[in-house]
């Protein structure tokens, strides 16, 4: 059957990484999460004496690039996919509060951008992919054959987001977790290089009152019109 490329954008914590997951799963794609790999380029700036006082030292960030490998690796026993830095498994790390605080402010870095695109792009290039992010239908592939853009009210975000890192055993406040969404949200979509927006062709998602179900069966609905549209064409 016909593989298509589908690239699902949005703001932080509604939902982009459980929907891209269930479709790359039902339609056996490889899933990649590109904010995991923003998320470990700010781990390595923190572990690296790249940030200070809470700033990204932009030159020496740009200097360490060539130094920062990351790689995803399938893990057996969770049957999920891990993210790696420099050979090191950072999966939970990255998801921490310290690397939340800063990545927005890393991934406005051209430079980093521009790594993190090449990678996107080499992941990608076989198709049958579901990458999930903020300019993955803008930038990455603009080319995708099935676009999505989602978004949910900013206070069930705030929810949804607050029960997750709970659930994990991570001391946080509700307060903590709004203010870091809302500045993400800002940084995202006022960044000059490629900002989080709507791609004009893709569908559009608010899963505010949505189950997951709902969601995935809307999702689903487009993935596979787009790939009969394919089959289609080669008939
Ligand atoms: O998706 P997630 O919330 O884990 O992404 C973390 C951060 O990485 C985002 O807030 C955003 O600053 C950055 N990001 C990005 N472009 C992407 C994916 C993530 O700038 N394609």
């Amino acid at each position: 059957m016909s593989k298509i490329t589908i690239a699902i954008d949005g703001y932080s914590s509604c939902g982009k990484s459980t929907l891209a997951k269930e479709l790359a799963a039902i339609l056996s794609y490889t899933y990649i999460d590109s904010g995991a790999m923003y998320r470990a380029v700010a781990l390595y700036a923190l572990q690296n004496g790249i940030i200070k006082n809470g700033e990204v030292d932009k030159k020496k960030l740009i200097e360490n690039l060539d130094r920062i490998d990351i790689s995803f690796q399938y893990d057996n026993e969770s049957l999920k996919s891990h993210t790696y830095l420099n050979g090191k498994n950072v999966e939970s790390e990255i998801r921490e509060m310290p690397v939340s605080r800063i990545v927005s402010k890393v991934s406005l870095i051209k430079e980093v951008r521009q790594k993190m695109v090449l990678i996107q792009h080499e992941l990608g290039k076989k198709k049958g992919v579901v990458m999930d992010g903020r300019d993955i239908g803008t930038v990455v592939f603009p080319d995708a054959e099935l676009k999505i853009f989602m978004w949910a009210d900013a206070e069930v975000r705030a929810k949804r987001r607050f029960d997750e890192l709970k659930a994990k055993g991570i001391q946080i406040t509700m307060d903590e977790v709004r203010e870091n969404l809302r500045k993400r949200d800002h940084e995202d979509t006022t960044r000059d290089e490629n900002p989080l927006k709507q791609a004009p062709d893709a569908v559009p998602i608010d899963n505010t009152y949505m189950t997951q179900d709902e969601q995935f069966t809307i999702a689903f609905k487009h993935a596979l019109r787009k790939i009969s549209a394919l089959e289609g064409k080669k008939a």
